[in-house]
């Protein structure tokens, strides 16, 4: 099946409320613009590198879609990601995000961020340990931040071949973005949770997931 057939076929399968992004690692700006051919509206990028090549190759037609930065941001790539970004989902830290204020005040520029929670505990992987106390001190510590607008949470949570194993770490994801909603924070409204990839969306919706991160099924297995 094409890319855009395939797109659409799970456009049509996943529930309205739920965005899908699109995950671009590894693709050519050819399979991205197939997607957004079929109606894709958000797009992923892991490296600022990527994201910058890719908006280069869709000259006018990036934008039509929103950009989000998925993989880890370095101190040095803020400026360029604030350039190139709708959203950063891997804010992990009160620090980063200070940085990422100083630099979107100096520039004028406001933009939406997530944190990302490594729901896993895994230390390969990036992200605030899911413990509730950090998770609302550092989620009311970005409120406060002018330029950043908190609206979500991000989880990739641990590899499993069987989805079903990923299921308790989802749901714990989930209690963690419902219990901060709960606080009701002045200036925080948080609608967003980004779980779920091709392996696992299915379960991830179930689980409450508000954005699911396609990219295998989308446009095939990576080459790399
Ligand atoms: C690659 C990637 C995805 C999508 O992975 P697939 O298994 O190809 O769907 C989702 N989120 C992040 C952060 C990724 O790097």
């Amino acid at each position: 099946m094409s890319i855009q057939s395939t797109y659409r076929e799970i456009r049509k399968t996943v529930p309205a409320d739920v965005d899908i992004l699109l995950a671009c690692k590894t693709r050519t700006p050819e399979e991205v613009l197939a997607a957004i051919d079929a109606g894709a509206t958000d797009l992923g990028h892991n490296y600022v590198q990527e994201a910058e090549s890719m908006a280069a190759a869709l000259g006018e037609r990036s934008g039509a879609v929103r950009w989000h930065m998925i993989g880890p941001l370095q101190k040095n790539k803020i400026n360029k990601a604030l350039r190139l970004f709708d959203v950063i989902q891997t804010v992990h830290s009160f620090k980063q995000a200070q940085e990422i204020q100083k630099r979107a005040e100096a520039v004028g520029k406001h933009l939406t961020v997530y944190i990302e929670v490594n729901i896993g505990e895994e230390s390969a992987k990036s992200g605030v340990p899911p413990e509730q106390e950090v998770l609302e001190k550092l989620a009311r510590e970005i409120s406060g931040l002018k330029n950043l607008r908190l609206e979500g949470l991000m989880t990739m949570g641990p590899f499993y071949d069987d989805p079903e194993a990923i299921r308790p770490y989802f749901r714990k994801t989930r209690q963690i973005f419902d219990h901060i909603r709960s606080l009701k924070v002045p200036g925080l409204d948080l609608t967003v949770l980004s779980m779920g990839m091709s392996d696992s969306y299915r379960v991830a919706i179930e689980e409450g997931s508000t954005m699911i991160r396609l990219g295998t099924i989308v446009f095939g297995p990576r080459q790399t």
